[in-house]
């Protein structure tokens, strides 16, 4: 199987990363690829129990694809749940834009 660490650092850097360029006022189309490309996680990731609790987590957190400032905070919600799931420490999101638009990256 993928190593899931790797897999999920690469994931959400392209999740938030996605989300913090993600359109202030997107389009109807670009609001519907983005319902797509989340609700793709649960039936898709390659890695069944992550895809099957996270399937369950947005079921009940709907996906919020309004614009990006919605979408950012939505995402950054969802990795808490997960972070909380894995005992790790939880992210501040005031700072997903510092962390994922503006700032230098690591
Ligand atoms: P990661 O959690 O991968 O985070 C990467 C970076 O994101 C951090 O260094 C930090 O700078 C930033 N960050 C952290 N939290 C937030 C936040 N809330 N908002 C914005 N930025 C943040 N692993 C499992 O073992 N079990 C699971 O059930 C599981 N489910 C997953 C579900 C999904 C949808 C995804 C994408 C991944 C899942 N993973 C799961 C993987 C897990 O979340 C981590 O990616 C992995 O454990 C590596 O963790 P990490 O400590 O390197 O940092």
């Amino acid at each position: 199987p993928p190593d899931s660490e790797e897999l999920g650092r690469a994931t959400w850097t392209f999740l938030h990363t996605t989300a913090a360029y993600y359109p202030e006022r997107p389009s109807p189309a670009q609001r519907a690829n983005m319902l797509t490309l989340i609700r793709s996680l649960p039936v898709l990731y390659p890695c069944t129990h992550c895809a099957d609790d996270f399937g369950q987590d947005i079921k009940v957190n709907a996906p919020d694809v309004s614009g990006r400032v919605g979408l950012s905070k939505w995402l950054c919600e969802r990795h808490n749940e997960v972070n909380k799931k894995l005992g790790k420490a939880t992210f501040d999101c005031a700072k997903t834009d510092e962390r994922w638009k503006d700032g230098p990256g690591d």
